[in-house]
């Protein structure tokens, strides 16, 4: 009897180690699509969740097609992290495959647009789109950091306290990044206030910060710019001396450039920003501009600099600096 009881009690310890075996190594699963959600992922959950990013620096998410590794990874997560509004232009159909399984779908834009900030973009000919760039308002990125930690703390109660904590944290800091910007900004003239780019994903970022945006391309890299919108752009910067033009991350140079020449041939001159903006991918995970905050603040750094402005310090509590390197840059 004494040997039963001695073998039922270390089976009872042995179940009790790998339960708490099991919970310690198998970490939540989480599968992000864009550089803004991985980040997001980084931020909130930290080590608690074994994170898969899709998509790395510099990666264009409306043409990004998903491969086999990332179907595989898709269908064995528990949680996909999307940015929506179909800004992942070919995800469309993995998704819908995945819409009856147990894995969660959060999309990153539910609460934007549940709250009305969505911005519409006229495309011509009575075609009115949703522009999916809603992270670039700072307050935007605050609803889609509620909604993500929401949706790891329902997934995984146990670890809820951090993930609100860590949600509760950055929200402060998406605060004073807004704040800082929106006075950085300020500085740059009332007539001069355009961003011209080569695709539209600086709208919501120009609506937050109160400039004018003006785009070659339209609202998904996958339009070609036609001579004529080129032309339209040049005719827009003659007139309105626009002093400076933007090359985005994602999106090869080459539309920007041939305004640039349309420029010159008119007999107007305009520059190129002093480096390039971060558009719809961030920087290198190691990068200044390599997550979210060092992202909006390196593209402002860029934009006061390209200017000609000066750049206000950034708050302590955001625990970021700006490197020397892109400091010297002005
Ligand atoms: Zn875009």
């Amino acid at each position: 009897m004494k040997t039963l009881m001695r073998i039922v009690a270390v089976l009872a310890l042995l179940l009790v180690f790998t339960a708490v075996g099991f919970a310690q190594s198998d970490p939540l699963k989480v599968v992000t699509t864009t550089t803004q959600a991985a980040d997001l992922a980084r931020v909130l959950a930290g080590d608690l969740i074994e994170l898969t990013p899709l998509m790395g620096a510099g990666v264009d998410p409306h043409l990004y097609k998903p491969t086999e590794a990332d179907i595989v990874a898709m269908n064995e997560t528990d949680i996909i992290v999307t940015s929506g509004l179909h800004l992942e232009g070919q995800f469309g159909e993995v998704l819908e495959s995945l819409a009856e399984s147990n894995v969660v779908i959060v999309t990153l834009a539910e609460e934007v647009q549940m709250q009305g900030f969505v911005l519409k973009l006229d495309m011509g000919n009575d075609v009115v789109v949703d522009d999916p760039h809603f992270w670039f308002d700072p307050r935007n990125f605050q609803l889609a950091t509620t909604t993500f930690a929401d949706a790891l703390s329902a997934t995984d109660p146990t670890h809820a306290e951090t993930y609100q904590a860590n949600a509760t944290d950055y929200l402060t800091k998406l605060d004073l990044l807004f704040t800082w910007a929106q006075e950085a900004l300020a500085q740059i003239p009332t007539e001069q206030r355009v961003l011209v780019t080569s695709h539209d994903a600086f709208g919501y970022y120009a609506d937050a910060f109160g400039l004018e945006v003006r785009s070659v391309q339209g609202i998904s890299t996958a339009d070609e710019a036609g001579v004529g919108d080129i032309q339209a752009v040049v005719d827009f910067i003659v007139e309105r001396n626009v002093p400076v033009l933007f090359v985005e991350s994602s999106v090869p140079p080459q539309t920007i450039n041939a305004v640039q020449q349309g420029v010159l041939a008119k007999g107007g001159k305009v520059d190129l920003g002093v480096r390039v903006l971060y558009s719809d991918a961030m920087g290198e995970v190691d990068a200044f501009g390599g997550n979210y905050l060092g992202m909006i603040a390196e593209n402002t750094l860029t934009i006061l600099q390209s200017f000609g402005l000066p750049v206000p310090p950034l708050p302590d509590e955001l625990g970021i600096v700006f490197p020397a390197e892109l400091l010297e840059e002005n």
